[in-house]
């Protein structure tokens, strides 16, 4: 699973200079520059993370931050805000508004990546450093491709696998079919919305048994969400 990052800056170089770093450690770098780009964005496919620059053409990113946190969807999106401004004041006023970290220009660009690291670590809590996912029973191993629930191995698709996975890591937040399609199966293949409602219902339906396919819900007209207490 290849965690999206939404990059917000209005500086090209600084932009190219994130985007670049993400996609070094593995991360895929959505650039924007400004607030106004971002939004339909953060809307249509939210990201697992957003990098958010504090001084930004028109909206700033201090307001953006404030605005996402007040609206359910958006509520619990990791943020890391730039900022040239380093001192303390700001970071305060920063960590105010909700954000997650906060990263003074000039930084290096390991420095980034182990804010990056740390704040996805830390806002997905059930991911052990290995890659396991452990929720209420279920185990979800991403070395050995293995789900157990109550220590039952369950015999899972490569595809329903992911499903499950992504779901587990994406707690909380309603998925449509076309996002689920692009988050899971990938943009450059040709299948049919239908085709989630499928595996969903696979999927679901290998978690029966231990009752962990109530995480699962079904969100009508919308999609589909994991709930977990
Ligand atoms: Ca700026």
């Amino acid at each position: 699973m290849v965690h999206r990052v939404l990059v917000v800056e209005d500086e090209t170089d600084i932009r190219d200079l994130v985007c670049h770093a993400l996609e070094a450690a593995g991360y895929q770098g959505i650039p924007a520059e400004s607030v106004e780009n971002a939004q339909p964005l953060v809307e249509s496919n939210p990201p697992d993370l957003l990098i958010l620059d504090w001084m930004l053409p028109g909206q700033s990113g201090i307001d953006f931050a404030r605005r996402l946190r007040r609206t359910e969807p958006t509520k619990s999106m990791p943020i890391i805000m730039l900022s040239a401004k380093g001192d303390a004041e700001d970071k305060v006023k920063g960590l105010d508004a909700g954000i997650d970290d906060y990263l003074a220009k000039p930084f290096s660009q390991k420095e980034l990546i182990a804010r990056v690291k740390a704040v996805l670590r830390r806002t997905n809590r059930e991911i052990g450093e290995d890659g396991t996912v452990q929720v209420e029973g279920l185990a979800v191993d991403t070395v050995s491709h293995m789900v157990s629930a109550n220590g039952q191995v369950l015999s899972l698709s490569l595809l329903e696998f992911n499903l499950l996975h992504f779901f587990l890591t994406h707690q909380g937040r309603v998925y449509s079919r076309a996002q689920l399609l692009d988050n899971v199966w990938g943009h450059d293949r040709f299948v049919e919305e239908r085709t989630v409602d499928v595996h969903v219902r696979r999927l679901r339906k290998a978690l029966e048994e231990t009752g962990h396919d109530r995480l699962i819900k079904t969100v009508r007209g919308v999609g589909y969400r994991c709930a977990v207490n």
